[in-house]
């Protein structure tokens, strides 16, 4: 089969830092990354310059406004990567005023997803430790408001609910929530990324198992080593947005383009097998979507 000859998405772990330890989440087990120097950040836009990348997520299992440098980030891309949507996965922790106003002045701003978890103090901040419900809430209203006030519309808002047996019961409160605020809701099941250490050791029992089953597979469903690349703040390459840790890596952007790993060997491989059903890779050894 032929490939796409550059991807429709690069993401982009600027940093792997967040100011939250949440249930759902891996990210305080990120071990050994800091962050991407702005030099790198510029290579890796500069390579993909008129290239025709449709999104450009500048952020992986973190909190993209932790980066204090989001903002140049914005800059070069709205300079270099005009034609590319900047998109977010937010915790809105961090989005004062000052600075949603200041990402809805980008035009290339497209995309911006609230990542709550909760429709009740309670249940969100046992789901979310280190959020404050309260702030978060009136965040993302003030976010909402500056989004009409500045003729946004264009940014897509969507409120996530992931889904474990800890905030079930607000899964219907959520939907009622955000209806007719937001562009879209979404609950979905937790992929069981929390438990990673869990499936290393080989147990498929506890948290992780709940929701084994779950559909929504990157390489199944979305088939996104087609189309997506995920980059992380060591310029690792790795195969999927579910290999948190990479453990498997398919190059590397202090040494190659994005194009040289897209298009290089290395890929093509990985990418016959997961087209093929073959998950013999160490991330899908320990990927948090297999069942037992
Ligand atoms: S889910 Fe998001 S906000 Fe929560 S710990 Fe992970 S990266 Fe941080
Ligand atoms: S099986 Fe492999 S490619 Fe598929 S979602 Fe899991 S880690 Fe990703």
């Amino acid at each position: 089969m032929a490939y796409l000859p550059f991807p429709r998405m690069l993401q982009l772990e600027t940093t792997p830092r967040c100011n939250a330890t949440c249930v759902i989440c891996p990210n305080d087990q990120i071990q050994g990354r800091e962050e991407m120097s702005m030099e790198m950040i510029e290579k890796v836009i500069h390579d993909c310059e008129g290239r025709g990348l449709n999104e450009l997520h500048p952020f992986f299992t973190n909190e993209p406004l932790m980066d204090t440098r989001l903002f140049q980030v914005f800059d070069l891309a709205q300079e270099y990567l005009p034609e590319t949507g900047v998109h977010l996965y937010s915790n809105m922790s961090l989005m004062t005023e000052r600075n949603a106003y200041k990402m809805l002045e980008y035009s290339n701003f497209k995309f911006i997803a609230f990542s709550l978890d909760g429709a009740t103090k309670d249940v969100f901040e046992k789901m979310r430790p280190g959020l404050a419900w309260d702030k978060v809430r009136s965040n993302c209203d003030r976010f909402l408001e500056l989004r009409s006030e500045l003729g946004r519309k264009d940014v897509h808002v969507k409120a996530v609910l992931t889904l474990t047996p800890e905030n079930e019961a607000d899964s219907q409160p959520f939907i009622n929530m955000w209806a007719d605020r937001v562009d879209e809701i979404m609950v979905m099941g937790c992929d069981g990324r929390n438990a990673l250490g869990d499936y290393a050791a080989g147990e498929r029992e506890g948290k992780a198992g709940w929701y084994a089953q779950d559909p929504r597979w990157p390489c199944r469903q979305h088939r996104c080593h087609q189309h997506s690349m995920y980059v992380l703040s060591n310029s690792n390459v790795v195969l999927c947005c579910k290999d948190i840790m990479g453990h498997t890596i398919v190059g590397n952007l202090e040494r190659e383009s994005v194009e040289e790993v897209w298009t290089g060997d290395t890929m093509n491989r990985l990418r016959l097998k997961l087209d093929n059903g073959i998950y013999d890779e160490e991330a899908c050894r320990r990927c948090p979507l297999m069942g037992p």
